[in-house]
């Protein structure tokens, strides 16, 4: 399971686990099977697959996270979303992803697909909240399930200490753990983590897991910033605008540098500070993660 996972040996001070989505071609999938054989020989603590708002990455979500499960080493960990399912849609997909041998679920609601912050409209027959999803998974069979948590606030929650209230919904229903939403200032995770242990020691002593986003691209960090209604703090934002200059194109490589540099300094503050794992949204790609592992003395191979 991820949390016995997490006290395993592993490669560095602290394991680390990759995010991958799932591919829409076969050049694609090439791609993502590429990434995974190279992190597969690092032992990360466990891969999560997201799940996608349209049918047919739904499919290729169960299919690629059952190839996961079976044919490598990795503890696999499917996303699952109440986007537009009704109970017996969602009692289908469990039950798909227990045929295909996983058994680690991360239990999300999902945004409304198009427009991530539209208005949530929930399935006439399906669950308004994550925390229902968990129950539902918990109580279908033998999962361990995961949940999301949000250093920032989620967009929707009124303030920080709803938004803890929340989590610990979640996490009271059955959660093991949970894995933030990337985020770019340490002190938002660490807020975090001392809100819930104050709220609730006993969920409080479950894993936050910190997502990490490598940033290798300026337009593709704000479009996913914008998405998840996070923000880069004003120091971060004027490095990556610095090394940007006026050519964004031109200067590819100094944005990606500092983006090398930003998530290696983000994940010694968080290993000093006692974060359980590093998780790290690898958009597919094996380069830019492990180069922040590599600075990290984590990049070893683990027999
Ligand atoms: P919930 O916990 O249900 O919270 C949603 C909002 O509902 C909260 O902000 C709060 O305002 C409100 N709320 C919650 N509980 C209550 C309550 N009891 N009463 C009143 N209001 C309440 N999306 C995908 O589509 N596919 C993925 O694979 C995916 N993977 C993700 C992985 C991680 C690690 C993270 C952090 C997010 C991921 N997301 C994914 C995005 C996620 O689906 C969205 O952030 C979504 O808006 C919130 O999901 P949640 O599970 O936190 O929802």
């Amino acid at each position: 399971t991820v949390v016995s996972r997490l006290s395993e040996p592993h490669s560095g001070p602290v394991p680390f686990s990759v995010e991958f989505f799932p591919p829409k071609d076969a050049p694609a999938e090439e791609r993502l099977w590429r990434a995974v054989r190279i992190f597969e020989r690092l032992r990360p603590a466990f891969v999560s697959l997201t799940y996608g708002a349209g049918g047919g990455t739904r499919d290729r979500t169960v299919r690629i996270a059952g190839e996961l499960a079976r044919e490598t080493t990795l503890t696999t960990v499917a996303h699952l979303t109440a986007v537009n399912h009704s109970l017996d849609e969602l009692r289908a997909m469990v039950g798909s992803y227990a045929d295909q041998g996983i058994t680690n679920v991360l239990a999300l609601r999902g945004d409304p697909p198009g427009n991530p912050m539209g208005e949530w409209v929930k399935h006439p027959e399906g669950v308004a909240y994550a925390e229902e999803l968990v129950r539902l998974v918990g109580e279908l069979g033998d999962f361990q399930v995961g949940v999301a948590s949000f250093p920032e606030g989620h967009h929707r929650s009124p303030t920080l200490d709803e938004d803890t209230r929340f989590l610990l919904g979640k996490l009271r229903a059955g959660a093991e753990y949970s894995i933030t939403q990337m985020f770019f200032d340490v002190e938002d995770y660490f807020r975090l983590r001392d809100r819930v242990v104050a709220a609730d020691p006993e969920q409080g002593a479950k894993p936050i897991i910190p997502g990490i986003m490598p940033i290798t691209s300026l337009a593709s960090v704000r479009r996913m910033l914008e998405l998840s209604g996070s923000k880069l703090p004003a120091d971060v934002d004027a490095r990556l605008t610095a090394a940007a200059g006026n050519d964004e194109e031109a200067n590819r490589e100094a944005i990606r540098a500092v983006g090398i540099d930003l998530a290696t300094e983000m994940s010694e503050r968080l290993i000093a500070e006692g974060a359980p794992c590093l998780h790290f949204c690898s958009l597919n790609f094996a380069r830019a993660t492990t180069e922040v592992l590599d600075r990290l003395g984590m990049n070893v191979l683990v027999p």
